[in-house]
């Protein structure tokens, strides 16, 4: 076993961490073009795409690394999030199963950041469950018409490109479910206003409608019925390379705690001289160290060619359930200053709370890992 990084895991860590952490952290609603095109130059947008549609070609593990790079040189977490929903959820369903064609359309731009792109499964009645997804897919010619409506579809109000999830067959469940590529402009596509959440502010999401939007046969993704799969293959990428944002946020904001702790007097001597306060953040170090280490065992398997879906879950339920409890940690650990919005603790807090929701619910991840244990 030998846990150094390969020599380009660790050149993409450096440099990556290096140049965001001179990025100024302006957190407006919604990153501008230039910030979105910075990501793209730097490689963050097309991290695992092939290097023949412009992407870097990596797999999991230096993927990964290359994420918490960005969570950790970077502190305005929503764009972090933005940029990675958009590979992970969008760019890669695409690389790995749409037509060359279409790859060779769209990739270069999502790569580059001149396009934006989302990914749109969630319903109102179809969110854990997304068997109940009621969207629907009628063949027309030789495309399909699509019609209904999907909510929190995050990078929504920018995307210039959706993946999106409907049912080409009503009677056959998840196995009934396809995957498309649709572009902004077709007619009939109308994305909402965006709403306000706890959190990734500058992430914008919307809901989608789409009122028998056209589109031709080669926008689907893969056969039809194989929506269930591309969904998980997705899964897969932002279970691991996403929530490898989170370690990094979490490596800086337990850094900060540890310099205050150091720093901060009361009663005559530093807080962190306080067992209760050194201990707390010994554990919250050992917490933050254990998701690291299931995460990237997910990622090793995943690269062997391995489904790794039980260590999958556990990585993503061990790294956002260690983001909630570390961050709000943080904010007790500041004090007074941990609540004020000025300080960019409570921030991290309000960043670390949707992680247990989206990518599947913690009760979905424990269910996954039930399911491993032949439950
Ligand atoms: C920040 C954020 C970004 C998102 N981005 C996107 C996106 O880009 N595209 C997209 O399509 N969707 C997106 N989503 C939606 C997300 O995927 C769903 O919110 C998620 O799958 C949960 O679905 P739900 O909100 O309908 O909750 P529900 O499924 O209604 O769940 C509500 C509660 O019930 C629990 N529950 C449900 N079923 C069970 C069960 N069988 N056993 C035990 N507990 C259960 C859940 O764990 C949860 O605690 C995003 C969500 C968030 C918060």
């Amino acid at each position: 076993m030998d846990f150094t990084w390969p020599a380009e895991t660790a050149e993409t860590f450096a440099r990556i961490a290096t140049a965001t952490r001179s990025w100024p952290a302006d957190e407006t609603l919604s990153p501008g073009r230039e910030r979105w095109r910075a990501c793209g130059e730097l490689g963050l947008l097309g991290l695992s795409v092939p290097q023949k549609y412009g992407g870097q070609g990596h797999g999991f593990v230096t993927t990964a690394r290359a994420a918490e790079a960005f969570g950790l040189g970077y502190p305005d977490f929503g764009l972090v999030f933005s940029a990675m929903a958009h590979l992970l959820a969008c760019a890669m369903p695409i690389a790995e199963y749409a037509d060359p064609a279409v790859c060779e359309h769209v990739l270069p731009k999502l790569c580059s950041g001149r396009w934006r792109g989302a990914n749109a499964i969630t319903e109102d009645t179809a969110g854990s469950d997304a068997t109940a997804v009621r969207t629907s897919a009628v063949r027309d010619g030789d495309g399909y018409r699509i019609s209904g409506t999907k909510t929190f579809v995050s990078n929504g109000p920018d995307a210039d490109v959706f993946v999106v999830y409907a049912r080409t067959d009503p009677a056959l469940g998840h196995l009934g479910l396809t995957a498309f590529v649709v572009e902004r402009g077709v007619e009939g596509l109308t994305v909402g206003e965006p709403f306000g959440k706890l959190g990734l502010e500058s992430c914008p999401a919307s809901s989608l409608t789409l009122a028998d939007c056209w589109v031709p046969g080669r926008a689907r993704l893969g056969r039809e019925g194989q929506g269930a799969a591309v969904f998980q293959g997705s899964m897969r990428w932002e279970r691991t390379c996403l929530f490898a944002a989170y370690l990094g946020q979490l490596t800086r904001v337990l850094d900060r705690c540890v310099r205050h702790a150091r720093q901060r007097r009361q009663f005559g001597r530093r807080i962190g001289a306080n067992q209760a306060v050194s201990h707390r953040l010994a554990e919250l170090h050992l917490r933050l160290e254990a998701a690291r280490l299931l995460l990237y065992r997910a990622c090793w398997r995943l690269d062997q060619g391995e489904q790794a879906t039980s260590e999958v879950a556990m990585a993503k339920l061990a790294v956002s359930q260690s983001a909630v409890e570390i961050t709000l940690a943080a904010v007790h650990l500041f004090g007074g200053e941990g609540v004020r919005c000025d300080g960019g603790i409570e921030r991290e807090l309000r960043n670390a709370v949707p992680s247990t929701i989206f990518s599947g619910t913690s009760e979905m991840q424990l269910e996954q890992i039930a399911a491993g244990l032949g439950l």
